[in-house]
C-alpha cells in the first residue's frame, strides 16, 4: 500500500522516453461533451421542438477553416430527440451567439432578425456620415429643422384644443344640484334648530332663512366656478375669459 504513495519512482538507467510508443490521435478529433441546446429550434425531419436549455450528449470539433478574429469556431452534433435525425450548429463570436448549420430551423428569431437589421442599417449610416462631412451637416440642419416643425404643429394643436374645449353642462348642472341639496338640508338643520331654541321669535326665523339663501347662492357660484375649473382643468384666472367666449 506504501508504495502508492510514492512521489519519485525508480527509472533503470537505461531507461529511453523516446522508445516509449505514442498515443496516435486524430488531428480533428471530436470529443463527446454535454452541453445544453442554446436556442429554440425544430427538427426539420419530425417537426419536433426542442427547446432551449434542453441537454444532450454532444460531439463537439473545430471548424477547420474558419475563425472569427483568430478565435476558433466549434461545432456541435446533436441528435433530435425523437427521431434521432443529426442536429449541427456552430458557435457565432462575432455576434456572442450560434448558428444553426443543419438538421432543424431556429424559433423566435424575427426580433432578433429585426434588431439585425436595425442594427445594419445604423452602422450604414453612422459610416456614410463618418465618411462625408456634406452628409453629416445636412442630415443635422434636418434633424433640427424637423425638431422645429414638431413643436409647432405641437404648438398648434394645444390653440386647437383650448379653442374647441367644452364644457359640459349636464354634469355641471348635476354637480349643482347636489350642492345645493346639500346646502338646502344644512339651512333646514340651522331653521330646525333656531326653532326649537327660539320659540318665541317667530318673525326674525324667515328673515334668517333668506339671509341664508342669498350666502348659498353665492357659494353655490362660487363652487360652480371651481367645478368649471376642474372640468376644464385649467385654473380659475385662465379659464374665466375663455369660459365666456364659449
Ligand atoms: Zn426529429
Amino acid at each position: 500500500m506504501s508504495e502508492r504513495k510514492v512521489l519519485n519512482k525508480y527509472y533503470p538507467p537505461d531507461f529511453d522516453p523516446a522508445k516509449i510508443p505514442r498515443m496516435k490521435l486524430a488531428k480533428n478529433r471530436q470529443y463527446t461533451v454535454r452541453l445544453m441546446a442554446p436556442f429554440n429550434m425544430r427538427c426539420v425531419t419530425c417537426g419536433e421542438y426542442i427547446y432551449k436549455g434542453k441537454k444532450f450528449n454532444a460531439r463537439k470539433e473545430d471548424v477547420e477553416d474558419q475563425t472569427y478574429l483568430g478565435i476558433r469556431i466549434y461545432r456541435f452534433y446533436i441528435k433530435c430527440t425523437r427521431c434521432l435525425q443529426e442536429i449541427s450548429f456552430k458557435t457565432d463570436p462575432q455576434n456572442t451567439d450560434y448558428e444553426i448549420e443543419a438538421g432543424a430551423t431556429r424559433n423566435f428569431m424575427a426580433l432578433k432578425l429585426a434588431e439585425e437589421q436595425a442594427k445594419r442599417e445604423e452602422d450604414d449610416l453612422k459610416e456614410e456620415e463618418a465618411s462625408n462631412p456634406m452628409k453629416l451637416l445636412e442630415n443635422r440642419t434636418q434633424q433640427s429643422r424637423n425638431e422645429i416643425e414638431l413643436l409647432e404643429s405641437l404648438e398648434e394643436l394645444k390653440d386647437l384644443n383650448r379653442r374647441q374645449l367644452r364644457v359640459d353642462y349636464d354634469t355641471l348642472l348635476e354637480h349643482e344640484k347636489k350642492l345645493k341639496l346639500i346646502e338646502n338640508e344644512k339651512t333646514e338643520k340651522v331653521a330646525v334648530t333656531a326653532a326649537t331654541t327660539k320659540m318665541t321669535l317667530p318673525n326674525a326665523q324667515p328673515s334668517t332663512t333668506v339671509a341664508k339663501n342669498d350666502s348659498v347662492e353665492n357659494e353655490s357660484v362660487k363652487s360652480s366656478g371651481n367645478a368649471l375649473s376642474l372640468l376644464t382643468g385649467y385654473s380659475d384666472s385662465d379659464e374665466g375669459g375663455e369660459s365666456d367666449n364659449n
